[in-house]
C-alpha cells in the first residue's frame, strides 16, 4: 500500500531505539524525512545512519532530552514545520504506591504527558494553516488496562490520553488527526528492564520471567518494533483521515477488552 506521504517532514522522539526506532524505520521507508531525537548521541547517530542507509530519506538527529523545554526547543529548531509528530519518552519506573513521592509523579508527568503536550502545541499550528497533519502519541496499553506497579506511567499517561481526547476533535476539521498508539509488551530495552524487575520481586531468572509474560500473550511472543512501526506509519498516512482521538492497542491480545 501507497501510504501517500513520501516527501513529508515527521519529528520522532525517544527514537534512538525501540519502538520510535521503529517508528521512524517505518516513516522513512514510506518516503518521510525525519527529524530523530534522543538523549544518547551515540546511539543516535547511529540509528540515524542505519535509517538512512536502508531508505536512502535525510535523517537529522538532535540529541536532546524531550522532557526539557530546552530539548524540545532543539529539536523544533532543527526541524521547523513539520507534517508528521510521533511523541514518546522513556517511561517511568516501576513501583509500589507507597513510595511515591511528589517530585516522582512530577518527574512522570513531565516526561508522559506535559512533554507530549508541548510537542503538540508546538507543531499544530502549521498543521492547521497548512490543513494536513498527523501526529501519534506513543502512550502504554497500561491506559486501558492499568497495571498496578506502573502507577506512575498509568497517571500521567491517562492525563496525555485526556487531553487527545478533547483536541483530537478540535483540530479534526483542518485535517489533522491525533491519536494513540498503546504498546502491549514489545521485544526492547524496556522489556527487558521490566523483565529485570519482575525476576528479581519473583527471585526467577530473566529468561524465566520473559517466558512467564509471554505465556500470558494470546499469541504467545513479545510485539516486534517493525510491527509497532508499521502501524504507526499508517497512522500517519492519507488513509488515516477518518482516524481521530483513538487509542489504537498493540498488544497481541493480551488484554480481553471488547470494546
Ligand atoms: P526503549 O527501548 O528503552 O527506548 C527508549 C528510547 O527513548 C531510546 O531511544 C532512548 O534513548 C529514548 N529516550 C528515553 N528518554 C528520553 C528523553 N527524556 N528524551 C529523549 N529521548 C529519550 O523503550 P521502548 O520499549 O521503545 O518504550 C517506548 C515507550 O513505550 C516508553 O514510554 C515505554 O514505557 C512505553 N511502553 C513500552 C512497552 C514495551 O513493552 N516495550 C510497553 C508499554 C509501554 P536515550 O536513552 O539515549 O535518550
Amino acid at each position: 500500500m501507497d501510504l501517500g506521504i513520501k516527501g513529508r517532514k515527521a519529528i520522532v522522539c525517544a527514537g534512538s531505539k525501540g519502538l520510535g526506532r521503529g517508528c521512524a524505520m517505518a516513516l522513512a521507508q514510506a518516503g518521510v524525512e525525519i527529524v530523530l531525537n534522543a538523549r544518547g548521541a551515540d546511539a543516535l547517530a547511529a540509528t540515524a545512519n542505519e535509517i538512512m542507509a536502508a531508505t536512502g530519506v535525510t535523517v537529522t538527529p538532535v540529541a536532546a532530552d524531550i522532557t526539557t523545554p530546552e530539548g524540545r526547543a532543539a529539536v523544533l529548531s532543527e526541524a521547523g514545520e513539520v507534517d508528521i509528530l510521533v511523541t514518546n519518552a522513556g517511561g517511568p519506573p516501576p513501583g509500589n504506591w507507597r513510595d511515591w513521592s511528589r517530585d516522582d509523579f512530577i518527574a512522570a508527568l513531565d516526561a508522559n504527558m506535559l512533554a507530549p503536550i508541548a510537542m503538540m502545541q508546538a507543531v499544530l499550528p502549521a498543521m492547521i494553516e497548512q490543513r494536513w497533519g498527523r501526529v501519534v502519541n506513543i502512550t502504554s496499553q497500561s491506559v486501558r488496562a492499568p497495571i498496578a506497579q506502573l502507577g506512575l506511567s498509568n497517571s500521567a499517561r491517562s492525563g496525555l490520553t485526556g487531553f487527545v481526547a478533547g483536541t483530537s476533535r478540535q483540530v479534526a476539521e483542518y485535517g489533522v488527526n491525533i491519536n494513540n498508539l498503546l504498546p502491549g509488551l514489545h521485544a526492547t530495552d524496556r522489556a527487558v528492564s521490566l523483565d529485570t524487575a519482575a525476576a528479581k520481586t519473583k527471585g526467577i531468572s530473566v529468561e524465566e520471567a520473559k517466558a512467564q509474560r509471554e505465556a500470558t500473550i494470546p499469541v504467545r511472543r513479545y510485539g516486534t518494533p517493525e510491527e509497532f512501526g508499521a502501524t504507526c506509519a499508517f497512522m500517519c498516512s492519507v488513509h488515516a483521515g477518518f482516524m481521530v482521538g483513538q487509542n489504537v492497542m498493540l498488544d497481541g491480545g493480551l488484554n480481553n477488552i471488547s470494546i
